[in-house]
């Protein structure tokens, strides 16, 4: 039997470690995995050598923005930026798009924005605000992976908070995966105008995390619902997740690129790029979060791509209260991830583990984030070597705004296949997703 493709990797990152392998391809799944020299006759075999191969990324945190703020950022390139970052599915979030996805109506509206635009593959997570508790059942029967909810103001008006009792009634609405936007309202200070970082810290202090993750849990405990602690940022909420996991309740967390890679040391006054809600903390704070990933408290690393009008981002005044809350770096986040990840003695397992494995297995995706026999074959050769610094040029979402500009990284996306075959900007064949998605 021919297969239709053989990638070989002196480096191919497996569920059980890194190590030489070759990974069969045919109908657009992993067939095998080999010896790296094991003959397997293909239509294609490529030898990597040292460029790494990994399972595609999937990230299940993105502000796509399309239909409705379509000028922030669209369907072809978000999608093309994830491509090129190594990512072939992203979950796309509720919000800044319009409508919002609060009803199927709205994730049908969005579903059709998307088809034939996408260049990896596309699922939608579903939003829970003021009074559509009715709505949610048939948005999860839509295929939704999830709902979404702030505790805080979103930064949009159109997807408003809700209360303790409004997410213990979404909660009860529908048995799904809600993940929260952590951040007590009545701890933020958020009308204080300044161009200074320091001020804005101090207006989203640790406080408003730990206490949201605090109530988060133990709404999601009263109604037995199973939660995810979106971007989390504050090390002072670990022990709170940690001690309810031990307790056996189904909550989760991620954290994002930035701060693992970015700390309010180094951001200067008026440099509103590295804005984002919650803020981007100190370096202590850093260490702490690494910490978590390597003790499995934080089980997922997604970007929470959130572009918007380079003028919203950046304003002339430099103020950080009026600037824009989101960074987006969908490219970025696996050579942001991986500098300091290699740095602190993690290995290229380990960021698949996080950005990969962990994200897929959030949404149910089994046959994704994983390079064996029977899954996607959706991958990435990853060059970790060579060191550059960020060129904006390159960057492939709609704006290149972005606080890792001229930065420094270690290691570069060499090519992505999707279902097998190499993805290139001409031809989109990222498929619609919705939970419970196999196609086999
Ligand atoms: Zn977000």
């Amino acid at each position: 039997m021919t297969v239709d493709l053989v990638l070989r990797s002196r480096r191919t990152v497996l569920p059980d470690g890194e190590r030489p392998a070759a990974v069969a391809v045919g109908g657009g799944r992993i067939v095998a995995v080999t010896d790296y020299r094991e003959q397997v006759p293909a239509t294609v075999d490529t030898d990597l050598g040292d460029v790494a191969l990994l399972p595609g990324l999937v990230d299940t945190h993105v502000h796509v923005n399309e239909p409705g703020r379509t000028e922030w950022e669209g369907f072809a390139t978000a999608t093309l930026a994830a491509a090129a970052g190594g990512v072939t599915t992203i979950v796309d979030m509720p919000l800044n798009s319009l409508p919002p996805t609060v009803d199927a109506a709205a994730l049908a509206v969005k579903q059709q924005a998307a088809t034939g635009r996408c260049h990896v593959d596309v699922g939608f997570w579903g939003g829970a605000v003021p009074g559509n508790a009715p709505a949610l059942p048939d948005l999860y029967a839509a295929g939704v992976f999830g709902f979404k909810a702030f505790l805080a103001d979103s930064g949009v008006p159109e997807f408003p908070p809700l209360d303790a009792g409004q997410l213990a009634a979404a909660f009860a609405a529908v048995p799904a995966l809600f993940v929260i936007h952590a951040e007590q309202p009545d701890q933020l200070h958020t009308a204080v105008s300044s161009t200074r970082y320091r001020d804005f810290l101090a207006s989203r202090p640790p406080a408003a995390e730990v206490d949201a993750v605090t109530s988060a849990i133990d709404v999601a405990r009263r109604g037995n619902a199973r939660i995810h602690i979106l971007h989390l940022s504050a090390a002072g909420a670990l022990p709170v997740l940690a001690a309810a996991r031990r307790a056996g309740l189904p909550v989760s967390a991620e954290t994002c690129p930035h701060y693992l890679t970015l700390s309010a040391e180094e951001i200067p006054d008026g440099a509103t790029e590295f804005k984002c809600c919650p803020p981007i903390r100190d370096r202590a704070n850093q260490d702490a979060l690494w910490a978590a990933l390597a003790d499995g408290t934080i089980s997922c690393v997604v970007s929470d791509h959130s572009p918007c009008l380079p003028a919203l981002k950046t304003p002339d005044t430099g103020d950080f209260s009026t600037a824009w809350g989101g960074i987006a770096s969908v490219q970025m986040g696996l050579p942001a991830v991986w500098t300091e990840a290699r740095r602190r003695g993690f290995g290229l397992g380990d960021v698949v583990r996080w950005m990969a494995e962990g994200p897929a297995d959030l949404v149910g995706l089994a046959d994704k984030g994983r390079i064996v026999v029977g899954a996607q074959a959706d991958l990435v050769a990853f060059d970790p070597t060579p060191s550059y610094h960020v060129d904006p040029g390159r960057l492939r979402q709609r704006h290149p705004v972005s606080p890792y500009n001229g930065r420094r990284l270690t290691g570069i996306v060499r090519a992505t296949w999707l279902r097998g075959a190499p993805i290139t900007p001409d031809a989109p064949r990222g498929r619609l997703i919705t939970r419970g998605t196999d196609d086999r």
